[in-house]
């Protein structure tokens, strides 16, 4: 255990959806949306997005949306990016998301995040016994560069987090807390979108 450390098998589990009723999340700030979407045209690659982590804006009828997430609901059930003799295509300009992996930020409720590792990634699998119930500082120590990233990462949610907190302070806009599905859905067909950005 003392002498774990991780290394990414390339098996490419992590670029796939996962069968059943679960649905994976590859999560993109609204940059990294326009950079990917420039790189598909270029590549002649079908790439798509989806909303992800929103919020409705009922001072101005907006929905605030702070990150994107790629569609896999393609033929392959795959991120367009993958292939599968090379791998990611797009190495040196992949989401935060992505270098970041198998540390992935989840979300405790609307406003607060945390770094976990996800049980999804093939070499957590196998290591499965030796990474359950470890403290971060043995987290930073086995997924190294990862965690790195995995803090610009968890750091930017917070950030953004906090813009709108701070939007909300000085009145310009007002989040509801209490919501329900229904108005929700009915918001998101109706309402323009504005992205929120660091
Ligand atoms: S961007 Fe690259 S690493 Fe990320 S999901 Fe797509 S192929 Fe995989
Ligand atoms: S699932 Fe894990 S081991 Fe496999 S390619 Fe993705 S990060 Fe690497």
């Amino acid at each position: 255990m003392k002498n774990l450390k991780y290394r990414c098998m390339k098996c490419g589990v992590c670029c796939y959806e996962v069968p059943g009723d679960y649905s994976k999340r590859i999560p993109l700030y609204p940059d990294e949306a326009d950079l990917l979407i420039e790189e598909a045209k270029e590549r002649n690659i079908h790439f798509k997005i989806m909303e992800d982590l929103v919020f409705p804006d009922i001072l101005n009828k907006k929905i605030l949306v702070l990150t994107y997430k790629i569609r896999l609901d393609n033929e392959n059930e795959c991120c367009p990016f993958y292939n599968k003799k090379i791998g990611c295509v797009i190495q040196d300009i992949k989401p935060l998301a992505c270098k970041a992996y198998p540390l992935a930020i989840k979300q405790e409720d609307a406003f607060h995040f945390m770094i976990s590792i996800d049980p999804l990634c093939n070499f957590v699998d196998q290591n499965y016994e030796l990474l359950s119930n470890i403290d971060m500082q043995r987290i930073k120590e086995i997924f190294c560069q990862e965690y790195k990233n995995a803090l610009i990462h968890l750091n930017k949610n917070k950030n953004l987090i906090l813009k709108i907190k701070r939007l909300e302070y000085l009145n310009k806009i007002k989040i509801s807390r209490k919501i329900s599905l229904n108005d929700f859905n009915n918001y998101l067909k109706e309402w323009e979108r504005v992205e929120i950005k660091t």
